[in-house]
């Protein structure tokens, strides 16, 4: 410790929102450099190397074999694919010293495609995994948490490359099997849910997230039976279609009504609507979006329907419409179509307006809604899905609730947060078909290989790891991708504690035990304990007062059990220990 680089900090950093990331930099394992990017100082990095370990060791062990591709990368490469235009403001641009433009690979799709199109040649070369361990660049719009989503971070990305479908789902379920055993080695609490595949077409997707509080995704699963999924991707069960009894639509002056509480109010004191009682969710919620495809200039306006007592889920939206950006519209975008009137927009005009009507599967076929009439005060109700209207499409537009119903078998939906830690997706031919990939078959004619598509966001779970394990003393690092084994701190006047320390730290790492020894001197036996607390490895050791009685102090920094061993046999006690993974306070 009197030589570690890097200090712990007294205060908290000004701009860390969540606790994982306070106390990566409270505790000397990160730096700030600029929004979303990051040093790792020594304590920090040795976290990050014990987690790319453990991803390596179990992407060797399917058989993917290491490889390491630039991040700089000519714009050609993504030209060819259409990801230059398509991947928007998240990508870095730039230009070298002859205006060649270049780009820093967020992913390496592209690059993998035309690697292997140039080495292999034959169906005798597949199946092929690949994998990298590398930094990546997304100019991301909201960097946050510290490296948890960085701007500059280190991703495990592989690829599988298959003749087949049935190939394919091999290496699927391969890596899926293996990032089982990578976050359970870890030491990750996480949940598989169902994925969008999004801008990259593909068809089975899944994502490994870590239930946290702090994560930016949510995702349901469901009481009942083992469905789980990605809010973005989740289907809720819709309610039965109804074919008869409506009533005919039916136009209302409802003055003043803009807002789904004032229409409720009027209707239910409505002269005309005696006896009927209505409440928001009778009602339909028409919010009038933009959206922009990739490469376009103009943005389109489009509706989105959904029952007035619940809210639209732009994310939800996004992730479903990407590549196409997708925006609340304004005031101003309204403007371009007098015939949509805010607060009074109803369904029944937008065909003749041209603009696309999507509704979210709530609203079921033959189902009977309040709705505007695309007047001012006015409304029509008895408005019927597929009499009075026809929307363009369906789309999973609803904000996910607890008590939602389960598309697979009714029961209710819980929804939590969670932080996304990997990602395995059948990517499929998309890539191959671009780049010409192909392979002479057994039959001597070229075939489209299929790939899949899976990544691991390592300086990420760093983050994450953090997250789930710390608690209200600091960080508490599983024993897996600690910094080191044992924390000894020796405290206390005058050489005894010293030359103790020195004597078991030179014992214990001839044990194979890694130790950060606090050898310094002129600090107090508060501060030690409070760094080591923070620091969070899962030992610590004090050679201290003990040291009278031959003693010293072995503590568990997660469940704080204490235990004196002689300082003669501690050593050798605590590197068996850690070598047959049984308890030392048992
Ligand atoms: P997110 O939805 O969080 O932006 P993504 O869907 O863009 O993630 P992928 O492109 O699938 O992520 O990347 C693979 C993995 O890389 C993710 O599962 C995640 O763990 C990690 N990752 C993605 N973006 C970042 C980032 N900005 N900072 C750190 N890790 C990231
Ligand atoms: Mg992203």
């Amino acid at each position: 410790m009197s030589e570690l680089f890097g200090r712990t900090l007294r205060d908290d950093p000004a701009d860390a929102e969540v606790p994982s990331h306070r106390l990566l930099v409270r505790a000397g394992y990160v730096r700030r450099v600029a929004p979303g990017v990051y040093s790792w100082l020594p304590l920090g990095l040795a976290v990050l190397r014990n987690v790319e370990e453990i991803v390596r060791e179990e992407m060797v062990a399917i058989g993917a074999q290491e490889v390491l591709f630039p991040a700089l990368i000519p714009r050609d490469v993504f030209d060819r694919s259409g990801r230059w235009a398509d991947y928007g403001d998240a990508l870095f641009r730039l230009k070298d010293r002859r205006q060649t433009d270049y780009l820093l690979a967020p992913t390496h799709e592209e690059m993998f495609t035309l690697t292997v199109k140039a080495e292999c040649s034959s169906y005798k070369d597949l199946p092929l995994s690949l994998f990298q361990i590398q930094t990546k660049y997304r100019d991301e719009a909201r960097p946050r948490a510290g490296v948890m989503r960085g701007r500059e971070f280190v991703m495990k990305d592989s690829y599988s490359f298959d003749l087949d479908d049935a190939g394919l789902a091999r290496s699927y379920q391969a890596h899926r099997d293996a990032y089982e055993r990578i976050f359970t080695r870890l030491g990750l609490t996480y949940r598989i849910v169902g994925a969008v595949s999004g801008a990259m077409g593909g068809s089975a997707s899944e994502e490994f997230l870590a239930p946290a509080q702090v994560g930016e995704d949510t995702f349901v699963e469901c009481s009942g039976c083992d469905y789980a999924a990605n809010t973005e991707a989740v289907a809720i069960a819709s309610p039965p279609s109804q074919s008869d009894g409506h009533l005919a639509m039916t136009i209302l002056d409802t003055p003043d009504t803009a807002t789904i509480t004032a229409l409720v109010d009027a209707l239910n004191t409505h002269p005309k609507l005696n006896g009927r009682t209505f409440t928001a969710a009778d009602t339909l919620k028409n919010l009038v979006v933009k959206t922009r495809a990739p490469g376009a200039t103009v943005w389109e306006l489009a509706v989105i329907g959904v029952p007035g007592d619940r809210n639209v889920d732009l994310k939800r939206l996004a992730a479903q419409l990407e590549p196409t950006e997708v925006e609340v519209a304004g005031p101003e975008d309204l403007e371009r179509h007098p015939g949509l009137i805010a607060g009074y927009i109803g369904p029944q005009l937008l065909a003749s307006l041209n603009i696309p009507y999507l509704v979210d599967p709530l609203i079921a076929e033959g189902s009977v809604w309040v709705t505007g009439a695309n007047q001012s005060g006015r409304h029509a109700i008895d408005v019927v899905r597929g009499r009075d209207f026809v929307p363009d499409d369906e789309i999973g537009a609803v904000e996910i609730v607890d008590g939602d119903l389960c598309v697979r078998c009714g029961a209710p939906l819980r929804v939590a947060r969670g932080i996304e830690l990997g990602h395995v997706f059948q990517l499929g031919r998309k890539y191959a078909e671009v780049f010409g990939l192909e392979v002479l078959g057994p039959d001597g004619k070229p075939k489209v290989v299929t790939m899949g598509s899976y990544g691991i966001g390592i300086s990420r779970a760093v983050a994450a790891l953090a997250e789930q394990t710390l608690d209200d003393l600091g960080l508490c690092w599983p024993r897996s991708v600690a910094p080191a084994d044992v924390h000894l701190v020796a405290t206390g006047k005058g050489n005894v504690p010293f030359e103790a320390g020195e004597l078991l730290a030179s014992e214990l790492q001839s044990g194979g035990v890694t130790v950060l020894y606090d050898d310094r001197r002129g600090v107090s036996t508060g501060i030690k304990f409070r760094d080591a607390e923070m620091i969070g490895i899962p030992t610590i050791v004090t050679a201290g007062r003990g040291l009278a009685d031959g003693l010293v102090e072995v503590r568990d920094r997660a469940t704080n059990e204490r235990r004196d061993l002689p300082l003669a046999t501690a050593a050798g006690i605590i590197s068996q220990s850690l070598r047959t993974t049984e308890s030392l306070f048992s």
